[in-house]
């Protein structure tokens, strides 16, 4: 019922030039199919080149790895999310653990990122996730549920829908580490519930999906997509090499 969703983070990586050399590799393997949704995130320096790359592939969204809190003025170096979309991003990643723990990031930025986005007709990519001491110590449902309640707090319950989520265990990302299929799904599952509660309707929460993320690769994402609950990858590393992309999105 729900369509897979992949989505390549490609973080600091793939400048406008290796963007276009990227899809020329790409576009050639991985042929329009209606039963999934490809994204591709650039960094924001890449966007017009990979938007542009698309035209005549409108079957694959492009979205932003970040947006401001605020609408304009003097922030220097930020994107908004009215230009990150006037651009031609569709969606974008909220609350990324790099955004939270390199940059600081806190619970009430995300809640206004994703608000701010879904105003302006982008599709937030909320990402939750514990560190491994989180894990370690049992708290890794409270940790995520907490996430999840704040990042959607400023979104009224009937608009929750316009929302994707990723849980990305953070000793997961870019370690080699990916979580078992059944430790996802049951995290997947406790936040399916969670977000029923929010959106007042587990009927509206089952058509939501939520992808896994961290340390995705050709070789294990069957097994991963295969897991109950997980509708889709975001994937970081292995999403950088175009035959491995093409392999992961044919999953
Ligand atoms: P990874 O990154 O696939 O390299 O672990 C995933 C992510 O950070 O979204």
């Amino acid at each position: 019922m729900r369509k897979p969703v992949f989505a390549a983070n490609w973080k600091m990586n793939v400048g406008p030039t290796e963007a276009r050399a990227f899809l020329k590799k790409f576009l050639a393997k991985y042929k329009k199919r209606a039963d999934r949704t490809v994204v591709l995130i650039p960094p924001a320096i890449s966007l017009t080149t990979v938007v542009a790359g698309l035209a005549r592939r409108k079957d694959i969204l492009v979205g932003m790895q970040n947006i401001h809190t605020e609408a304009k003025g003097a922030f220097t170096g930020e994107t908004s999310a009215a230009m990150a979309r006037a651009a031609g991003a569709r969606v974008v990643l909220v609350g990324h653990s790099e955004r939270r723990y390199v940059f600081g990031e806190p619970d009430s930025a995300t809640a206004i990122k994703c608000s701010i986005a879904v105003e302006n007709g982008l599709t937030p990519i909320l990402c939750v996730g514990e560190k491994l001491e989180q894990r370690e110590a049992g708290t890794t449902e409270e940790t995520v549920l907490r996430q999840l309640r704040a990042g959607l707090s400023g979104i009224e319950p009937a608009l929750i829908p316009k929302v994707l989520l990723a849980y990305e265990p953070v000793w997961a990302i870019g370690t080699g580490r990916t979580a078992m299929p059944a430790d996802a799904s049951h995290v997947h599952r406790v936040l399916r519930a969670e977000l029923g509660a929010l959106c007042r309707s587990q009927k509206t929460a089952a058509a939501i999906p939520i992808l896994y993320g961290g340390s995705v690769t050709d070789v294990n994402a069957a097994a991963l997509l295969g897991a109950g609950d997980v509708d889709g990858l975001l994937v970081g590393g292995a999403s950088l090499d175009p035959v491995k992309w093409s392999a992961i999105v044919s999953t």
